[in-house]
C-alpha cells in the first residue's frame, strides 16, 4: 500500500508525494525534522512537514538563490548565508574562486546534523577551510556587524516562527550595514501563486526599496515549491545584475550548473505581469 505526503501550500491546496519509506523523524527545539525517501524525488528533507529539499531539483533553487548575486558581484570575498542549514547554498557559493570566507548562520544545528547522514553531498562543503558554522539567530548575529560581507544570501524557511523576523524590514536595514561597499543581498521571496504570501513578497520589495539603491526580483520555476513559481529578491548598493557579462564571468569562474545560465541570469528578471502588480 503506498503511502502519501502532502505538503499543503495552504488550506486548499498543496503537493501531494508518494512516500516508499520514512527514514528519520525528530523534533528540535525549533521544528519537526523529517526524512523520506520517494520514489519520484529521491529523499526528500520535511520541516514541520513543509518540503525544504529534494534529491531530484534542490540544484534549481540553490543555484538560483546564489549565483545572480554572485556573479553580478565582480569579486565576492566574505559571504554570509542566513539559514541554509542542509548546505546546498554553501555548495554553490564555494564555486566561485574569488570566495574567501563564508559564514553560515543556522538557527538549528539538528537541520546541518540530520543533513549530514542523508545529504551528505551537499554537507560536504563544511569541510572546506573557507566555512565557518554558526550555529545561532541569523536576526541577532547580525546586529554586531557592520561593512563585512560582500554577499549576504537569505536561505530561510517560510515566515513563521523563528523566520519570522527575517522578513521584517529591522533584520534588511541590519543586512545593509553588515554588507561591505558595492555588498548585494538576495532572499527567497516566496511563492506568487500563493495569497497569504502576496502581501509579504510587496511589504519585502516595499522595504528594500526603501533600504537600497538598486532592488531586482526575479523568479525559477521549482516544482517541489509551493505551486511551482518561486521569487527572489536582490538587493544591491552599487551592481546592476542587468549590466554584467554573465557569460564571461560563468566562462571565468568556471560554473558547471544545472539550472542558471548566462541566459537565463538576464531573463529570470522578466517576470509576468501577475507578479508585477505584486511588488508595483
Ligand atoms: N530551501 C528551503 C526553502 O526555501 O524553503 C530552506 C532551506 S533551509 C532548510 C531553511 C533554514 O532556515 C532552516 O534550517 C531553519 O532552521 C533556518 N532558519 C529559520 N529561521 C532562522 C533564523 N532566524 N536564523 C537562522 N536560521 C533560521
Amino acid at each position: 500500500m503506498t503511502n502519501w505526503h502532502t505538503d499543503y501550500h495552504s488550506p486548499n491546496r498543496g503537493l501531494t508525494f508518494a512516500i516508499s519509506e520514512s527514514l528519520y523523524t525528530e523534533k528540535s527545539r525549533y521544528q519537526s525534522i523529517e526524512i523520506v525517501e520517494t520514489p519520484e524525488f529521491g529523499k526528500v528533507m520535511l520541516l514541520d512537514g513543509v518540503l525544504m529539499i529534494t534529491e531530484k531539483d534542490e540544484f534549481v533553487y540553490h543555484e538560483m538563490l546564489c549565483h545572480p548575486s554572485m556573479i553580478s558581484h565582480p569579486a565576492p570575498q566574505n559571504v554570509l548565508i542566513i539559514g541554509g542549514g542542509d548546505c546546498g547554498t554553501i555548495t554553490r557559493v564555494l564555486e566561485h574562486p574569488s570566495v574567501q570566507k563564508v559564514v553560515q548562520v543556522e538557527i538549528d544545528e539538528m537541520v546541518t546534523r540530520v543533513a549530514e547522514q542523508y545529504f551528505p553531498q551537499l554537507t560536504k562543503a563544511r569541510n572546506d577551510e573557507r566555512v565557518q558554522l554558526v550555529f545561532d539567530d541569523g536576526i541577532a548575529y547580525l546586529k554586531q556587524l557592520k561593512g563585512v560581507f560582500d554577499v549576504i544570501l537569505v536561505d530561510s524557511t517560510d515566515p513563521v516562527g523563528p523566520a519570522q523576523g527575517l522578513f521584517r524590514k529591522a533584520f534588511l536595514q541590519d543586512c545593509y550595514s553588515a554588507l561591505a561597499e558595492g555588498g548585494i543581498l538576495c532572499l527567497q521571496s516566496e511563492s506568487p501563486w500563493i495569497d497569504s504570501l502576496k502581501p509579504v513578497i510587496r511589504k519585502m520589495n516595499c522595504d528594500l526599496r526603501a533600504i537600497f539603491p538598486q532592488v531586482h526580483v526575479y523568479s525559477a520555476a521549482i516544482q517541489t515549491y509551493q505551486a511551482g513559481l518561486w521569487l527572489f529578491q536582490m538587493a544591491s548598493k552599487l551592481h546592476n545584475p542587468l549590466l554584467v557579462d554573465a557569460a564571461e564571468r560563468i566562462t571565468k569562474r568556471g560554473l558547471s550548473c544545472q539550472y542558471y545560465n548566462a541566459e537565463l541570469h538576464k531573463a529570470a528578471f522578466v517576470l509576468p505581469e501577475f507578479v508585477n502588480q505584486i511588488i508595483r
